[in-house]
């Protein structure tokens, strides 16, 4: 089993090589997927039944079950997230991917994925805004890539035919996250996020994009600042959704 990783330090910077990157079977059209035509319907989807509102996977609940445990403990401030895949093999490789190297044609791969997510759960929604979860300037420069933001123009081209609106920045980094407990990390991260413009979402509904949803803090700590700022809806869409990684 070869790594999508592992494809590259074979010297293939840009385009993706036309074999499949977990069984090595000839891919027909790269451009449009990493694996092959059997491999794609084996890729980790995340699929229902799913949390109806952060789009946690339920799968290891019994059935009945609408809401994971810690969206019955508090609800979110974001109205709904959902995630195209689960955070399994081989997405942290195509997440890696994207920081390291900016892939160019896994970007088309995912956001096309997610923009679709988009169309089938929120159909009723026209988004005002799409806007990218941001990431503290020192993380970008080391990484180089701002996947979260080549996503979120991606999938704004798909379904809008414009790139994304950089409103959110994020100005200082936070804090060391993991030892908080859940409505912590939001207090420690709602100050690091700064809306720019906020007339410019005001009673707008508004997408946000990220690569991986992990707890959902950040994702929560920019509802809130879009909220308090008067955005009507906060939507949440990422390509990928860490399984266990319930508020
Ligand atoms: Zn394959
Ligand atoms: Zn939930």
């Amino acid at each position: 089993m070869r790594l999508a990783s592992e494809f590259l330090r074979g010297g293939y910077s840009l385009l993706f090589p036309a074999s499949c990157a977990e069984c090595g079977a000839a891919v027909e059209n790269p451009e449009e997927a990493p694996v092959c035509a059997r491999c794609l319907p084996r890729l980790p989807w995340n699929r229902a039944p799913l949390c109806l509102r952060c789009g946690v996977s339920l799968r290891n609940l019994g059935a009945g079950i609408d809401l994971c445990g810690g969206c019955r403990d508090s609800s979110p401030i974001f109205d709904q997230a959902r995630s195209v895949f689960l955070y399994e093999k081989p997405l942290p490789d195509f997440i890696a991917d994207l920081k390291y190297r900016g892939r160019h044609a896994l970007i088309g791969f995912l956001a096309g994925h997610m923009a679709a997510q988009v169309r089938q759960c929120w159909n009723d929604f026209a988004f005002d805004r799409v806007i990218a979860i941001p990431m503290h300037e020192t993380r970008r420069r080391e990484r180089g890539y701002n996947q979260a933001e080549r996503l979120a123009d991606a999938v704004a081209q798909k379904l809008y035919g414009r790139p994304a609106d950089a409103l959110l920045v994020r100005n200082q980094p936070a804090a060391a996250q993991a030892s908080l407990s859940r409505r912590d990390r939001l207090n420690n991260l709602v100050g690091t996020i700064e809306l720019l413009g906020p007339s410019e979402t005001a009673g707008k509904t508004v997408l946000l994009v990220d690569d991986v949803l992990t707890t959902g803090a950040t994702a929560d700590a920019c509802a809130k600042a879009l909220k308090q700022a008067g955005a009507k809806s906060v939507f949440v869409i990422t390509a990928a959704r860490v399984a266990g990684g319930t508020r």
